[in-house]
Order: C-alpha cells, then sequence, then structure tokens
C-alpha cells in the first residue's frame, strides 16, 4: 500500500481501479480494444472530411468580405489538412499504438509543432500557428462524433477512479460522470475550476498530488479521500472495508431530504443561499439543494467544444431561457462570458477557457482581455449575448452580471453596448424583458472603488477567487503558492467590507460568489461581516443551511470586529478557533 498527499478539494471517498488518462492541450489519451481502431480511423476521416468543408466555407466567406489575399491563409490551412504528415500520421499512431484519434491528433501536431520549433524561420513560426488552428478543427470535429472521450467512457465495464495529470473545466464539463467515482490530479488547487466543478457534480476529488498520474498503474485499485487529501494505492483489505463503509454513509447522507424554508440566523437575520451553476443540467441540483436561486450561472461554459462565435443569440436564447423558466420564480444571475480575448484566434474557445485556470508557456495568463475586457473588445459577441439575455429576461426573474470589471469607464461602455443591444431587439420588433444590472466585485481596483461603483449598477456579487488571488498576488491556479492563498489574510477580510460599505451607502444588494462562502467558518465570518446572500455549489448548499441556522449574527458580528483589528492570519484563525474548536467547527458540519 502507498498513500500520497494531496489537496482535498471535493469531500467524500471513492474506491475503485483506476483509469489513468494523459490530458495535455485538454486531449485526453485512451488506450482503445483492437475492434475499436476500425472506428476510431473513420472517424478521423470523416472530421477531415468536414474541417474541409468547413475551411472552404470561411475562405469563400472571407474572400467574398476581404479580398482573395486574406482569403489564401485558408489555402495553406486546407493543404495542411491533406498533408499526411498531420492526418496520415495520426492515423499510424491509431493503429499502432490503439489511441483514440483525439490524442493521435494531438500527438502528430506536437511532433510537427517540435520541428517547427527547431528551426529559427519566422514564416515556420507562422505556420506553426496554422498548423495548430488545423488540429484544433480536427479534434473539434472529432468530439462531436461518437467514440469521443465520453463514449470511450461509457464503454467502461464498471465505474473507476479517474487520475489524470490535469483536467482541464472543458474536459471535466464533457466528461460522464456517472461512470467516473472520482478523480485524482497531479496539477491543480481549491479554487481552480476542475475543483469547483466537482463539488458541484459531488465527485470526490483530490489534486495537487504532484506526479500521481505516473505513480499509480492503469487498474489499479485506489482510495480517494476528498476531505484528507489522501489517495491509496492498493490500499489494505481494512482500508478497503472503510473505504465502503464510508461510500454507503455517504449515500445515505446525500438522499436524506433537504430541508426547505427560509433561512434564518438564531437571532432572525434572513440569508439567502443561491447556487453556482455551470452548465443547465445544474439547475435540477441547484433545486434539490433548496437553492433560492442561481446566484452565478458561468455562461462561458456554453461555449465549450466550440468557437466563440458559434453560439448564436437563437441558441443562447433557449439555453438562457430555460434556465430561467426552470428556476422560476427565482431570480437568476447570469454572468457574461468570462474568456480571454487573446485565444479567439484558435478556432476553439476551450483554450481561452482553460488558460484562465493552466497557466503554461503555452498559454495565456489569468489578466489578460477577459471578463468585461473581452466583451468590450468583442462588442458583436458582446451584444449577441446581450440580446439573448434580454429576450430570456422576458420570461421570469434574470440578472445580467458583467465579470472582472476594475473601472467606472468599463461599467458605462458595457451599459451602453446593452442600450444599443436592446434597441437592436426593439428595432426587430422582438420582445426584451426587464434585468437587474450588476457586476462581479473580483479586482481589488474594483473593491476600492465600491463606492463609486455602486453608483452605476444595480448589484454586487464578490467573487472571492479572484479577489484574492488578486490581492495577495497568489496563483489560485498554482499549487506551489496554494498555502499562501489565505481568505483570511486581513487585506482580504478590509477589502470585503470596504465592498459592503459601498454597497450599503448606495443601497444595492450585496452577495458572495467566491468558494468562500461554502468553507463553515469562513461563511461564519462573511456573515457577521454584515453578509446576508451568497452563492455557493449546490452540493454546499446543505452545509450552508445548518451553519446559518446555527449562527448568531450578533455573535458574529462581536467576533467579525476583533477578527478586523488583528495583523495576521493566524491571530484571526485563533479567534475563530477560540469560539468554534480546533477544526472551526468545519468537522462538525461535514459529518453530520
Ligand atoms: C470568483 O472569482 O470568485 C468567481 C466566482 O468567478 P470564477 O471562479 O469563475 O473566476
Ligand atoms: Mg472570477
Amino acid at each position: 500500500m502507498e498513500r500520497l498527499k494531496g489537496i482535498g478539494v471535493s469531500s467524500g471517498i471513492a474506491f475503485g481501479p483506476a483509469l489513468v488518462a494523459i490530458q495535455r492541450t485538454q486531449v485526453i489519451r485512451f488506450p482503445i480494444a483492437p475492434e475499436r481502431v476500425a472506428r476510431e480511423l473513420s472517424a478521423l476521416e470523416r472530421a477531415r472530411k468536414r474541417s474541409r468543408q468547413q475551411l472552404q466555407q470561411i475562405r469563400t466567406r472571407i474572400s467574398e468580405l476581404k479580398g482573395a489575399d486574406l482569403a489564401s491563409i485558408f489555402d495553406a490551412q486546407l493543404l495542411m489538412l491533406d498533408d499526411p504528415v498531420l492526418v496520415g500520421r495520426a492515423a499510424d499512431l491509431i493503429s499502432a499504438e490503439r489511441v483514440n484519434a483525439e490524442w493521435a491528433v494531438q500527438r502528430a501536431f506536437d511532433e510537427i509543432a517540435a520541428v517547427f520549433n527547431d528551426v529559427e524561420d519566422p514564416y515556420l513560426h507562422e505556420r506553426k500557428g496554422d498548423l495548430h488552428d488545423v488540429a484544433g478543427r480536427l479534434r473539434m470535429n472529432l468530439r462531436g462524433e461518437k467514440g469521443g472521450a465520453r463514449d470511450l467512457l461509457h464503454d467502461l465495464d464498471s465505474p473507476c477512479v479517474l487520475v489524470a495529470d490535469e483536467l482541464t473545466p472543458s474536459v471535466v464539463a464533457q466528461l460522464d460522470w456517472t461512470r467516473i467515482l472520482g478523480f485524482a490530479t497531479d496539477a491543480g488547487s481549491r479554487t481552480y475550476h476542475t475543483a469547483i466543478l466537482a463539488r458541484s457534480l459531488g465527485v470526490p476529488a483530490v489534486v495537487g498530488l504532484h506526479d500521481v498520474s505516473q505513480r499509480i498503474p492503469a487498474g489499479a485499485s485506489v482510495i480517494i479521500d476528498g476531505d484528507s487529501g489522501d489517495v491509496m494505492i492498493d490500499p489494505a483489505p481494512s482500508d478497503r472495508r472503510e473505504a465502503e463503509a464510508r461510500t454507503r454513509l455517504q449515500r445515505g447522507r446525500q438522499s436524506a431530504p433537504r430541508t426547505e424554508g427560509p433561512n434564518e440566523t438564531t437571532d432572525g437575520i434572513r440569508i439567502q443561499l443561491h447556487a453556482n451553476i455551470e452548465r443547465t443540467d445544474d439547475v435540477a441540483m441547484a433545486l434539490a439543494s433548496g437553492a433560492e436561486g442561481i446566484g452565478l450561472y458561468r455562461s462561458e461554459f456554453l461555449l465549450v467544444g466550440g468557437p466563440p462565435d458559434l453560439a448564436g443569440e437563437d441558441e443562447q436564447y433557449e439555453v438562457y431561457r430555460h434556465v430561467v423558466q426552470n428556476m422560476a420564480p427565482r431570480p437568476v444571475t447570469i454572468r457574461t462570458f468570462d474568456i480571454d480575448e487573446r485565444q479567439l484566434a484558435r478556432p476553439l474557445v476551450d483554450t481561452a477557457l482553460d488558460a484562465r485556470w493552466f497557466p503554461d508557456a503555452g498559454r495565456t495568463g489569468h489578466a489578460g482581455l477577459r471578463g468585461i475586457r473581452f466583451g468590450l473588445a468583442q462588442p458583436a459577441i458582446f451584444k449577441t449575448q446581450l440580446r439573448a439575455l434580454l429576450r430570456a429576461a422576458a420570461h421570469g426573474s434574470l440578472r445580467i452580471m458583467f465579470p472582472f470589471v476594475s473601472s467606472v469607464h468599463e461599467v458605462r461602455a458595457a451599459r451602453a453596448l446593452l442600450a444599443e443591444a436592446r434597441a437592436e431587439l426593439q428595432a426587430r420588433g422582438v420582445e426584451a424583458g426587464q434585468a437587474a444590472i450588476g457586476i462581479m466585485i473580483e479586482v481589488p481596483s474594483a473593491a476600492f472603488t465600491a463606492s463609486l461603483l455602486a453608483r452605476e449598477v444595480d448589484f454586487f456579487t464578490i467573487g472571492t477567487n479572484d479577489l484574492i488571488q488578486y490581492t495577495l498576488a497568489v496563483d489560485r491556479t498554482d499549487e506551489r503558492v496554494s498555502d499562501r492563498y489565505e481568505p483570511l489574510h486581513p487585506a482580504v477580510l478590509r477589502l470585503i467590507r470596504q465592498v459592503r460599505r459601498g454597497a450599503v451607502r448606495q443601497g444595492i444588494p450585496l452577495a458572495v460568489c467566491g468558494e468562500m462562502a461554502s468553507d463553515p467558518l469562513l461563511l461564519r465570518l462573511l456573515i457577521g461581516c454584515g453578509l446576508t446572500e451568497f452563492s455557493m455549489t449546490p452540493g454546499a448548499l446543505l452545509m450552508a443551511r445548518r451553519v446559518v441556522s446555527e449562527t448568531s449574527a450578533g455573535e458574529m458580528a462581536r467576533i467579525a470586529a476583533r477578527v478586523m483589528t488583528l495583523g495576521t492570519v493566524d491571530e484571526i484563525e485563533k479567534v475563530l478557533v477560540e469560539h468554534f474548536g480546533p477544526e472551526g467547527g468545519r468537522e462538525e458540519v461535514k459529518t453530520q
């Protein structure tokens, strides 16, 4: 038996055979059975044909709009599609190594890219960009195929524990989680999106294990403990029995009836508890968990697997309307796309989405042209989304939220585009509903100017995940500095207090939607800071209801006032531990 220690990011225990997936640049490598080889080869051929058609259509469109010169870029891409070094090599890899087509395409691309990198020729470097796009397009078309990652996982004989080097949010969003009991990854930290998704899916997960994907042989029996962060390889029979008993207990708890009714502290302060969702399927889970609304719908997840301009107005409208109608009469807060513009040249949004949480040499950082900046830089895409949102607003209570705001100027510019979007609908004679307009406070400059921003909008939502990382200059995705990612840092608490003052002075509602709210101890402290609305992963709502019903807001306000005078995280923690015991009340809540 071998025991590894990582960061437990999603509660619960998973026990089963390991499926080891090496995912680089969002592609998972799956071993396939000999009889599947022919299927993968024909899928590759179909993807090539579809890619050819798409490129020809784009070529014609560009040539009509911008002339033949620009269109010639696509001639080069069409040639690459027919070149045996890419698709031919991928086909060889499928047959020789018995791997899935998506992975084979990526491997073939990596091999050619390595050759290009060795040559100091600017022309070849440019061609690498084209080749990257072609490979991306092939993969996009392969994803729509039967036999993609989702189907391969369907073919598993028995459910398994997924062990991977990294799992990007776009891949996680596409997997079939009924077949995966839990996962462990080399990379990651508590607030990266794969961890957030795991919590919303209720899948136990341990991340930040450094080299777990190399240490666990495929098929080995593993136990993953999402509470302690332990991963056991080939566990002893006694550990297995304990894991099985805990899994049964877990299932029993999951099926326990949810409590209904409003949430109030022991001294009668009404607390609103909403759900964070990433997919429309999460609505059912949010309702079952007693969510009083959707406090954050990360709309960029609907772009997974396609280019950003693929999501048309009608298609988006249907998605938003579905969420709003299913949650009615509860309010739904939809955040406009929070992706990075620099990746738009690529055919897939996945890279843009994942770039926010997986920085590495080939990807952009987290503080680029993302969030509201992306919207303002791409008014056509932004207005399409705003029109869809305004149309959906006619069907229920919808609030529109702009992410990553850092100035009043940005809010005014976004509101101007919103007015244009409304006028465009009016001109078409299409009904637009009323929607409250709010912003996420997740950049320190926004927190510092909260009193100014509060005059411009109808509500604030604090995104503590980003606010903490930018305030403390600690990358939320980098496990090497995860111990410095401190929600209890005096700077973070002071900023939250400042935001609240800004909101109260202007009389606008304020919520917290970052992961901070789903930690029982931090939730109590936030209540003490005067916050009354929280949004969190549906899986944490039951915990939050309990915490609220056991907490005295008055007592917490006194503790919070004391905490605000302290200079270090240790001192703050000591005060909280004095009140809630060594586990800070966390353990008591989790095991109830
Ligand atoms: C946040 O930053 O706290 C937040 C909720 O947004 P995201 O995690 O999507 O960046
Ligand atoms: Mg954020």
